[in-house]
C-alpha cells in the first residue's frame, strides 16, 4: 500500500517532528560509521530546504543504568550532523521539560534540532522502549507534523515511531523509508523473475521465518554458511562438530519437503579441525566428517550458486556462507558478494550486519541496487510481517 511521505507534506512554518535512526557505532563519543547519519540527510534537507523546523528524535543503542547515558548522548551525533548540513545544529540535553519546549519555542525555519537519547526514558520503566502512551503523547505535542524516516526501529513499537504517529492526525514516511519500502516490498510482492534469495549466517532459527515466506515467492533459495549444516542434518548426512541446530532439524526437513529443488544446498564445504583460521582445514564433499567442522562453502557450491545467479533478476542476500572474519574461510562470501556485484541486469538488494560488512570489505556496495540500513527489520520485512512502525504510517 502507498504510504504519505514527507515531499506530500506542506512543511513550511511547521515544526516537523522526524523520527531518525542514528543508532551509530559510538566509542568515547567517536562515531565509528555515520552511514545512517548520511542516509538520513534526504529527509532533513528536505524538510528544512522547504522551511520547516526539523526537530530530529532518535534512540542510541541502549539505557539500563545511569552510567550508560554518558556512553550514549546523542550530542556527537547533532555535531557530526552539523558537519554533514553545513549549519548549526541545536542539541538539547534532554527528551522532556522546559529547556526542550523553550529550544523549540525558539526555531527559525530551516532550523534543525536534535534531542537526547530517545531510550533516556527507559531507565524509568521503559517508557520508550514499551511505548509509554502519555510519552508518545508527549512528544506528539511539541510538533505540528510527524514523519517517520527510522526504518531500522520500524519492527519495534516504540513510542517514539508508533506512540508519536498514533497521537497525530497523519504520520508521513521519509525518504529513506519510502526507499526501503520500495525496494523491499518490491522483492517480497512483485519480484522480477528469476527471484533468487541468498540466505545465510549463523543460525537457522534467525532465517527460518524468511526461508518460509520466501519458498512461494523465489525460484530459487540458496542456503550457506551456519544454517546449511542443520539442514545436511535433515537430509541424513553427517556433521561432524558443525553448527547444528537440533531443535530444528523436524522444521529444515518440512521445508525441503515444501520447497523441494527450490532449495540449494552447497555440494562440498570447507571443514577445519577447530574454529581458528590456522587450524588444519579441507573440503569435502557431502558427509562432513568426525571431528571437523564446516566453516566456509567449498569451490563446486561456489559454481553451483554462481550459476543460480547468472540469470537472476532480483537478488536478495542475507548472510555470509562461512566464517569471513576469517580469511581462511571467506572465500564463499568474496566470491558470492563479487557475483552479485556483476549482475548489471538485476535488482540486488542486501540486509543484515555482517552482509553489508562483506559487500563493503569487497568494494561491490556501490554495485549493489539496494543495501537495507535495517538488519532486524529488513529480515521481519522479508518474513511477511507487517512491521508496527510502517503500519503507523498513513496509506495514501
Ligand atoms: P547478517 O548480520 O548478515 O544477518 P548473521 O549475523 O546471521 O549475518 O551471521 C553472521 C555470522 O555467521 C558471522 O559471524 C559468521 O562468522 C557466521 N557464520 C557463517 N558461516 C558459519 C559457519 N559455517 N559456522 C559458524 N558460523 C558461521
Ligand atoms: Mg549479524
Amino acid at each position: 500500500m502507498a504510504k504519505l511521505i514527507v515531499s506530500d507534506l506542506d512543511v513550511k512554518d511547521k515544526k516537523v517532528l522526524i523520527r531518525v535512526d542514528f543508532n551509530v557505532p559510538i566509542k568515547d563519543g567517536v562515531i565509528g560509521d555515520d552511514n545512517r547519519i548520511v542516509a538520513a540527510l534526504p529527509t532533513i534537507q528536505y524538510v528544512i530546504d522547504n522551511g520547516g523546523k526539523a526537530i530530529l528524535l532518535s534512540h542510541l543503542g541502549r539505557i539500563k543504568t545511569e552510567e550508560d547515558k554518558a556512553k550514549l548522548s546523542l550530542r556527537p551525533v547533532a555535531e557530526r550532523l552539523s558537519e554533514l548540513l553545513k549549519k548549526p545544529v541545536t542539541f538539547v540535553p534532554a527528551t522532556r521539560g522546559k529547556e526542550l519546549e523553550d529550544a523549540i519555542a525558539n526555531l527559525k525555519d530551516g532550523d534543525v534540532l536534535v534531542m537526547e537519547n530517545t531510550r533516556f526514558e527507559d531507565l524509568d520503566g521503559k517508557k520508550e522502549s514499551k511505548n509509554d502512551p502519555e510519552l508518545g503523547k508527549y512528544w506528539a505535542s511539541l510538533g505540528d507534523l510527524f514523519v517517520n524516516d527510522a526504518f531500522g526501529t520500524a519492527h519495534r513499537a516504540h513510542a517514539s515511531n508508533v506512540g508519536i504517529s498514533s497521537n497525530m492526525p497523519q504520520a508521513a514516511a521519509g525518504f529513506l523509508m519510502e526507499k526501503e519500502i520500495k525496494f523491499l516490498g518490491d522483492a517480497v510482492e512483485n519480484p522480477r523473475h528469476p527471484f533468487v534469495a541468498i540466505l545465510g549466517g549463523a543460525k537457522v532459527s534467525d532465517k527460518i521465518g524468511v526461508i518460509s515466506n520466501l519458498i512461494k515467492r523465489a525460484d530459487k533459495i540458496i542456503v550457506g554458511g551456519g544454517m546449511t549444516y542443520t539442514f545436511y542434518a535433515a537430509k541424513g548426512l553427517t556433521t561432524g562438530k558443525s553448527l547444528v541446530e537440533t531443535d530444528k532439524i523436524d522444521l529444515a526437513k518440512q521445508i525441503m519437503a515444501e520447497a523441494g529443488d527450490k532449495l540449494v544446498l552447497p555440494v562440498d564445504n570447507v571443514v577445519a579441525t577447530e574454529f581458528a583460521n590456522d587450524a588444519p582445514h579441507k573440503v569435502v564433499e557431502g558427509n562432513i566428517p568426525d571431528g571437523y567442522m564446516a566453516l566456509d562453502i567449498g569451490p563446486k557450491a561456489i559454481a553451483d550458486f554462481k550459476a543460480v545467479l547468472a540469470d537472476a533478476k532480483t537478488v536478495v542476500w542475507n548472510g555470509p556462507m562461512g566464517v569471513f572474519e576469517m580469511p581462511n574461510y571467506a572465500e564463499g562470501t568474496l566470491e558470492i558478494g563479487k557475483a552479485l556485484g556483476e549482475l548489471t541486469d538485476a535488482t540486488t538488494i542486501i540486509g543484515g550486519g555482517d552482509s553489508t560488512a562483506a559487500a563493503k570489505q569487497l568494494g561491490i556496495a556501490p554495485k549493489i541496487t539496494h543495501i537495507s540500513t535495517g538488519g532486524g527489520a529488513s529480515l521481519e520485512y522479508l518474513e511477511g510481517k507487517e512491521l508496527p512502525g510502517i503500519a503507523a504510517i498513513t496509506n495514501k
